[in-house]
Formats: C-alpha cells, sequence, structure tokens
C-alpha cells in the first residue's frame, strides 16, 4: 500500500498540461485553461455547464467527480461516484485517471489511479470485472470478496456489503448504478450496445429480485455519461439490433442508447422518475472523459457506487 505521502507527491507531479475545454462548454471566458484551474472551474458553483446534464459536481477533494442528484439524495447509506479523465497518474493518451488494464497504459498508473479512487471513497476493498460486453453477473457477498488478482470476466456486480466499492470502467459505454434503499443493495453495470442487445440490465434486476427480494418499484438509476444519440452512429444496425430497437433510431444510422436503457429498465417495473440520465455525450467531450469512438486510443474512466455501513 502506499502511504500518504506518495499519495500527495503523485498528485502533485502529474503534469498540468493545457487542456481544450469540450466542446460545447458553456464557459463565456472562452479560454484555455490549466489542468489545476480546469478542475477548480468544474467545482465552481453546485452545478457543471456542461448542457443537459443532471449529475453535480462536488468540490472538496481530488479528483473530481460528478454525482447523480437523486442517488446523492441517499448520501447516508450510499456512496457513488462518476470519476472524469482529471486528478490521476497516467501520461498522454491515457491522460490521467485511468482505470482499464486493457488499454496499453502502465500497471502501475493504473494501480496509482485505483488507489486515488479507492482512497477517495474510503473504501476497504474495490471490486472491479474483466468486462466482456456479456450478461454474467458477479454477486458481492460477506466472506467472499473477490482479491484484485482473482478478476473474472463479466459485465455487473451486485452487493449488500457495505465499505465495497463496484467499479466500472468506461469509454463511450454506459456505466449504469441500481440502487435498492430498501434491502439496501446496489448494483454497478457496464452497458454498451452489446449490453443492450443482450439486456443485461432485465438479467441485473431479475438477479436483484431473486438474490436480495429487491422490488423494482422501489429501485432508483442512473445512467452515466457515454456515447450519446449524436454520436452513436451504426452502420450495421440492421445486422447487429433487433427489429425492436428501430424505435430508438433518431437519425439516420443514429441510435439513442440512453433511451433504450431507459426503456429496458422500465419494463422491469422501475418508475420513470427513478430514472436519470446524465445526458452526457463521451465523445463530445473529450476534455471531460474518454471516449473510445473519439480518440481510439485512450483510457477509461470510472464509474462507482459503494454502500455505507449504518
Ligand atoms: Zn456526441
Amino acid at each position: 500500500m502506499h502511504g500518504q505521502g506518495l499519495f500527495q507527491a503523485l498528485i502533485r507531479n502529474t503534469p498540468s498540461p493545457f487542456i481544450s475545454l469540450p466542446r460545447n462548454w458553456n464557459d463565456k471566458s472562452g479560454i484555455l485553461l490549466s489542468g489545476d484551474m480546469f478542475i477548480r472551474r468544474l467545482f465552481t458553483g453546485t452545478r457543471t455547464t456542461l448542457p443537459g446534464q443532471t449529475l453535480n459536481p462536488r468540490q472538496w477533494d481530488r479528483p473530481p467527480y460528478f454525482q447523480f442528484p437523486k442517488l446523492a439524495a441517499h448520501y447516508d447509506r450510499l456512496d457513488h461516484a462518476v470519476f472524469t479523465r482529471h486528478g490521476g497518474t497516467s501520461t498522454q493518451p491515457w491522460d490521467s485517471l485511468n482505470t482499464g488494464h486493457t488499454t496499453g497504459d502502465q500497471a502501475r498508473h493504473i494501480k496509482y489511479n485505483l488507489d486515488i479512487i479507492q482512497k477517495r471513497l474510503g473504501a476497504k476493498h474495490l471490486v472491479s470485472m474483466n468486462q466482456v460486453h456479456g450478461q454474467d453477473i458477479l454477486v458481492v457477498r460477506r466472506g467472499c470478496i473477490p482479491l484484485p488478482e482473482s478478476i473474472v470476466d463479466g459485465d455487473a456486480m451486485i452487493t449488500d456489503v457495505p465499505d465495497i466499492a463496484l467499479l466500472i470502467k468506461q469509454a463511450d459505454c454506459q456505466g449504469i448504478i441500481i440502487f435498492d434503499p430498501i434491502k439496501e443493495v446496489v448494483a454497478c453495470i457496464h452497458c454498451g450496445w452489446r449490453g443492450n442487445v443482450c439486456n443485461i440490465l432485465d438479467s441485473v434486476i431479475k438477479r436483484m429480485k431473486s438474490e436480495f427480494g429487491s422490488s423494482p418499484g422501489d429501485l432508483l438509476a442512473g445512467i452515466g455519461p457515454s456515447l450519446g444519440p449524436c454520436c452513436a452512429e451504426f452502420v450495421t444496425h440492421e445486422e447487429i439490433f433487433p427489429a425492436k430497437f428501430k424505435r430508438f433510431m433518431t437519425q439516420k444510422l443514429h441510435f439513442d442508447l440512453w433511451e433504450t436503457s431507459r426503456a429496458q429498465l422500465l419494463k422491469t417495473g422501475m418508475k420513470n422518475k427513478n430514472i436519470e440520465i446524465a445526458s452526457i455525450c463521451t465523445k463530445c467531450n473529450t476534455g471531460v472523459f474518454y471516449s473510445y469512438r473519439g480518440e481510439g486510443e485512450t483510457g477509461r474512466f470510472a464509474t462507482v457506487a459503494m454502500l455505507k455501513k449504518r
């Protein structure tokens, strides 16, 4: 483990290159800001200025992260964060809070970044999976917490154990948090278009019902920054999508996968008022998030959810 001193040093030594503001950034100054200034600006006020977004930025520490307001209202029992690409140790093109092991980035940088995230949340354990765009689900039970070296294939994690942070890595795919405030169970899901096709959201909610007695009407969900309808172009959609996805087509070859996920959640019995969508497109905002489609070789940002001890 690395001590506080090393963390501080690492963070201080992280280069702060000038970064261009994301497209659509609603900042009147319109100038380039340094990394540090960017982070401070990101934290000014209670909402960011990203258009159409529904997340609240939180100020008091690095690295910066966003929260879903309705999930954040349960702060006494749930901690969650959508981290950005800022506040980590990786260098270009993975700068800087990269959590993806398969991106070509140095393993030690990823380990430092995961340590920063774990420390930020105060988590006892950080659990992630080798994401494969399938529908395998890992249920983390008391007494069988997977170690970082025993990482398994899968795209969703569910737990009722406090202080276990479930981490999803993404760069265009959706990171989705589902919280049951009645049974005190949380799920964190990686859902790209393949996840929508195999309806991993339905599988997760069925599992929450069977293993923990969750009722879909009680559940809250947050759908994070990911490829928006502006950029979700699928030239081969007739081969890869079922015909019923046609109703999510917004323009020629473009699909609204946010609404696809919302529809899949509603079908399980969830209430529309309990579903929050960040409405931030990663490809349009590569200054804040990673985008595989927008950048090619790049990192993976983290969506994390953790139950808190009463
Ligand atoms: Zn876009």
